[in-house]
């Protein structure tokens, strides 16, 4: 499977220029163009590395980066500026950036500094892909695997379904029919009591204390959350 890169920047030509340039390496590139827009992408949590702009419309890179980091995010972030102030440079790397490249730069350093950030974030002693780290649960979206207190779950592949629309839609209020018709499919009309069960089972492997849980959250008449 090729690596996934998140291009988040607001330079339509850079955007073009760089996004060729990847797809003939051979990575899939999705691009997004403003903060906002490029925060909600990257909190997916599917993808091997962000390229980020530091100004950006609606949401600053810097900010954005902040963000990813807070939700437990670890993916690679290279950041990129205009600016060539070493002063960016320490905020981004305080901030949890990986790496920073000043534009205009050269193609063949992106390149190299991206496959030593893939290469880097690839050992299997740092991680396999995207994982999410809430307290004592990890959570590997790629390779479908949770740990809780470093011990490996077995979910079934339904509860990992359920889980893994939960935690990327983290912080919303579900309603059972919208994750019935997300995860199960159904149309309308099946019984909502199928969500309580599953979401049951996953408090039981999950939670530290499924009668008190800190992150399957029900919200009584309006369905559940997903608390970091
Ligand atoms: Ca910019």
């Amino acid at each position: 499977m090729p690596h996934r890169i998140l291009l988040v920047e607001d330079e339509p030509g850079l955007v073009m220029t760089l996004t060729d340039r990847l797809v003939s390496e051979g990575y899939a590139v999705e691009s997004r163009e403003d903060g906002e827009s490029g925060l909600e992408e990257a909190l997916s949590g599917t993808y091997d590395l962000v390229l980020l702009d530091v100004m950006l419309p609606c949401k600053g890179g810097f900010d954005v980066c902040r963000k990813i980091r807070q939700a437990g995010l670890t993916v690679p972030i290279l950041m990129l500026t205009a600016r060539s102030q070493v002063v960016d440079k320490v905020v981004g790397l305080q901030l949890g950036a990986d790496d920073y490249l000043t534009k205009p730069f050269d193609m063949m350093e992106l390149l190299a500094r991206v496959e030593a950030l893939l290469r880097r974030w690839a050992t299997p002693s740092v991680s396999g892909g995207s994982i999410l780290q809430f307290g004592s649960l990890q959570i590997d979206l790629r390779r479908a695997e949770v740990r809780k207190d470093n011990q490996p779950v077995n979910l079934s592949a339904r509860e990992f379904q359920l889980l893994r629309y939960l935690v990327e839609h983290r912080g919303e209020t579900l309603s059972r029919e919208r994750l019935l018709t997300e995860v199960w499919g159904y149309e309308a009309g099946v019984p909502t009591r199928t969500v309580d069960v599953h979401i049951a089972w996953l408090r039981q492997k999950l939670e530290q204390n499924p009668r008190n849980p800190q992150h399957l959250i029900t919200l009584r008449g309006l369905g559940y959350r997903f608390q970091a």
